[in-house]
């Protein structure tokens, strides 16, 4: 066991992400959080953020008018004891590979959804990532002061739709214009409803026991039928059991209104108690758990630095085990080489600073010249590599045209750099010439552009191209890969690292090559290794 304070600070550590549709709230409950969390002082510093968007700057254009910014994205707070590590996921038209590699980075999710509009598409396919680690997640149901649809009914669409089992911890007391409160099931606590305290922390009047006199009184006509709902959601609805949580098959709920500090701080205080620390990780070798004594991390995004002055990156390293004290040496696995780092970034959010300390959790910001990639390790000296850090199926696809086929080297140059960084998934068909592009978001093939212009001086655009989706195809029968590679030529690629993609024209296509070739393996994701 390592000395001094590192177990405690370790455990402490609670690293999560929001996941949500577009609109739901995500960015609103992030500035909720971090005011609670006292790492900013005023409501509208994060929404701010997010306005100036569209300013622009005479570098690197692109990522400042989208908001791309290394400040935001990984803000450490204190709350009651603990310390968070929120790590953002861009939203919107930002969705990109990074959004997803994220949430491999962290050890639990919480879950924004509109209560007007229940499950959408962008939360299923987030959902579907967080699966792929059985990450625990948190349920915050948004914008109760609108007019919503039957809680009840929003628990089952995310059973149904989501595959996992809600479990109720605060119940809404009426909707929109009709809403009084919300109730905790666990408390026994009527939490009343005010309206319009927009920027302030969330106190709020409460009445202990929904069979108490205080309680009739404030439920006026509506007291019986409260409490008969309660009795029927007690009924039908499973107890929040953490461990069901711990392992992703139950989902506490909460309900609330982010825009007016309601529901937040319920929230909060479950997820520090309950979200799980720093998890064990699998590598190469072995499992790596939290506590031991020498660090080791692994490089889930890397990002421009905003500031001009300096080209360089940050590389963004989640350490999963030991402890980070400026000046120490990381052993760079896949270059086999040491590195001194003393300059690495840490993100609490009220006083950003280079830092001297780092534990198990927490997210390091690297400066990077090139040599660092998605899906790095570093350890302080072990040979392991960390898996799980995968590449994804891209949902979108774009040939590439160069302008000055004289170019084709430094584009070819610029494109694999791109895919070590992970800003976008080269593939190069078996039967063509072809370079196509695959992304799961449209930013990133702008992203693509403009760096290939800025960076290798290659302009390039893109054509559509008759790729439906990608499946990266294994099989331990030599023979029948070697009979699927002659079947399936002219829908076969090679990705970035040689490893072999079926490129499927349409969704019907892929379903009959899937019935086909039930001996080969088509994956969705493909680890960096
Ligand atoms: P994001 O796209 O998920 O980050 O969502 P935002 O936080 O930007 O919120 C989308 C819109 O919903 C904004 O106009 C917010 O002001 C609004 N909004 C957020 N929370 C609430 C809420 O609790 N009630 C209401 N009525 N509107 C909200």
């Amino acid at each position: 066991m390592p000395n001094g304070p590192t177990p405690e600070e370790i455990s402490k550590r609670r690293t999560f992400a929001i996941i949500s549709h577009p609109d739901a709230g995500k960015t609103t409950l992030t500035e909720k959080l971090l005011l609670f969390g006292g790492a900013i002082q005023l409501a509208g510093t994060v929404k701010g953020r997010k306005a100036a968007r569209h300013a622009t700057s005479d570098w690197m254009a692109l990522e400042q008018q989208r908001g791309i910014s290394v400040t935001s994205s990984v803000m450490q707070f204190p709350y009651d004891g603990r310390m968070v590590n929120l790590l953002d996921t861009p939203g919107h038209e930002d969705f990109s590979e990074d959004t997803y590699r994220t949430l491999t980075a962290v050890d639990s999710a919480l879950m924004v959804i509109d209560c007007a509009k229940g499950v959408e598409e962008r939360t299923i396919k987030l959902m579907e990532v967080t699966r792929l680690r059985a990450t625990p997640i948190m349920t915050f149901i948004n914008k109760l002061d609108r007019e919503g649809r039957e809680p009840m009914e929003l628990l089952d669409e995310i059973e149904k739709v989501l595959k996992i089992s809600c479990a109720p911890i605060t119940w809404p007391i009426g909707m929109g214009r009709d809403l009084q409160g919300i109730y905790h099931l666990i408390e026994d606590r009527i939490y009343i409803y005010q309206a319009g305290e927009k920027g302030r922390a969330g106190t709020h009047a409460t009445i202990d026991k929904l069979d108490s006199d205080a309680a009739t009184e404030f439920l006026g006509a509506r007291a019986q039928t409260f409490r008969d709902e309660v009795e029927l959601v007690r009924g039908a609805a499973p107890e929040f059991d953490t461990k069901e949580y711990l392992a992703a098959r139950q989902t506490p709920v909460f309900f609330g209104s982010a825009i007016n500090n309601f529901g937040v701080t319920e929230l909060l205080g479950s997820f520090v108690r309950h979200a799980p620390g720093p998890q064990p990780r699998e590598t190469t070798g072995r499992i790596v758990e939290p506590m031991e004594e020498k660090l080791s991390g692994f490089v889930f995004k890397i990002q421009a630095n905003m500031d001009p002055g300096h080209r360089d990156r940050i590389a963004f390293m989640r350490i999963c085990s030991g402890k980070y004290s400026r000046g120490m040496r990381l052993f760079h696995v896949r270059l086999g080489k040491e590195m001194r780092i003393n300059d690495a970034l840490t993100f609490l959010a009220a006083d950003r600073q280079h830092t001297d300390e780092a534990f198990a959790g927490d997210i390091l910001g690297l400066h990077n010249h090139g040599t660092i990639n998605i899906g790095d390790t570093f350890t302080e000296g072990e040979s392991l590599m960390f898996t799980g850090i995968p590449n994804f199926a891209p949902e979108m696809f774009r040939r590439v045209v160069l302008r000055d086929p004289l170019r084709m080297k430094a584009l070819q140059k610029g494109l694999d750099q791109l895919c070590e960084e992970g800003a976008t998934q080269v593939f190069r068909p078996l039967r063509n010439n072809d370079l196509i592009l695959g992304a799961v978001g449209q930013l990133q093939f702008d992203v693509v552009a403009f760096r290939l212009q800025d960076e290798y001086s290659v302009q390039a655009s893109f054509d559509n191209v008759n790729v439906f989706t990608a499946r990266w195809v294994y099989g331990k029968d030599a023979k029948k890969l070697d009979e699927f590679r002659t079947k399936a030529y002219e829908n076969l690629a090679l990705d970035h690292s040689g490893a072999l993609v079926y490129l499927a024209p349409t969704r019907v296509n892929l379903q009959l090559t899937l019935e086909r070739w039930p001996d080969l393996d088509f994956r969705e994701t493909r680890e960096h290794l």
